[in-house]
């Protein structure tokens, strides 16, 4: 008799091979006691409906979204989440007993966890400016928001994205008082800021982001959305900027993004301490 297939699970993104979801989701199931199967999968750039199909068809239970296809899967979805619809775009997908697609973005938490959990940084109050305005920042300006901080500036290359997203949270940002607008040039910034998150891929493509000394706080907190080695020049520049400031990588919001889609599917919190050592460690 051949045994039973494990649930199966899935990121899906392109490209894919570089993904550390099949690793930390192995981890939280080994931790938990669940039995899953998670692999990578890489979807043609125009086939992301035609695989997910696929892999529904074999049975897949859930799975993660990167990019490019994060607002492909929001609008596969049959509901949402009120963040992925404010993000346009979704990041975790799985199916109600009814079989109908629903769809998450869990970037947002991810990040606003690992700053306010791991890294014992409380955002309420604060001045934050967050760098950016892709689809990871989208992703977690609402959450960010949420967290209440005095003032939110979004700063973006290209100045007509960062308008789009901040009209687009405006009405949640005046239902929370914090007062959130545009950043034209990082020169003018009103003032240091006591949060500095890098939401931009300028290091993945050798590209630099020029950023004045003069935007940290001696005590502040500097985050690079980004993981590992690619991470250094922003981290080096906080280091130079307010050498007291904290500085973190991507690797928990990472962590801590992969621990709410699992909740989400499995209904159990994994320890995501004891996961981001491990992920650290390899
Ligand atoms: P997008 O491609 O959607 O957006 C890229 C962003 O980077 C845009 O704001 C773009 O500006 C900006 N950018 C790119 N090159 C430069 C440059 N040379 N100088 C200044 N700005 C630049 O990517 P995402 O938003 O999805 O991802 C952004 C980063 O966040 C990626 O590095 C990704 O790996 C990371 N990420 C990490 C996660 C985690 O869990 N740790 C989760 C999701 C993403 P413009 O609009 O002007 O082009």
């Amino acid at each position: 008799m051949t045994e039973p297939r494990p649930p199966h699970y899935a990121v899906i993104g392109h490209p894919i091979a570089h993904s550390r979801s099949p690793a930390i989701h192995a981890a939280f199931a080994a931790q938990a006691g669940v039995a899953l199967r998670y692999e990578a999968v890489l979807a043609p750039l125009d086939g992301f409906a035609t695989t997910l199909k696929a892999l529904r068809d074999d049975g897949l239970q859930g799975c993660n979204v990167t990019l490019p296809f994060k607002p492909e899967a929001l609008a596969a979805a049959d509901l949402a989440s009120d963040r992925a619809q404010l993000a346009g775009a979704a990041n975790t997908l799985g199916w109600t007993s009814d079989a109908r697609l629903w769809a998450d973005n869990t970037d947002g938490l991810g990040l606003l966890r690992d700053i306010e959990h791991n890294a014992g940084c409380k955002l309420a109050g604060c001045q934050l400016l967050l760098l950016g305005a892709g689809g990871a920042s989208s992703g977690c300006l609402g959450p960010l928001l949420e967290a209440r901080p005095a003032r939110l500036l979004v700063w973006n290359r290209s100045s007509s994205k960062a308008h789009e997203l901040v009209s687009r949270h405006e009405s949640l940002a005046a239902r929370l008082g914090v007062q959130l607008a545009a950043l034209e040039h990082l020169q003018g910034a009103p003032g240091r800021f006591d949060v500095v998150i890098n939401g931009t891929s300028a290091a993945l493509h050798s590209g630099r982001l020029e950023l004045p000394e003069g935007l940290l706080n001696a005590d502040g907190l500097a985050l690079d959305m980004v993981y590992g080695p690619a991470s250094a020049p922003f981290l080096d520049w906080a280091a130079r900027a307010a050498p007291g400031a904290r500085r973190r990588d991507g690797l928990g919001m990472l962590v801590e993004q992969a621990a709410e889609a699992f909740q989400r599917w499995h209904g159990v919190r994994p320890d995501t301490a004891a996961v981001l050592s491990q992920m650290r460690a390899a």
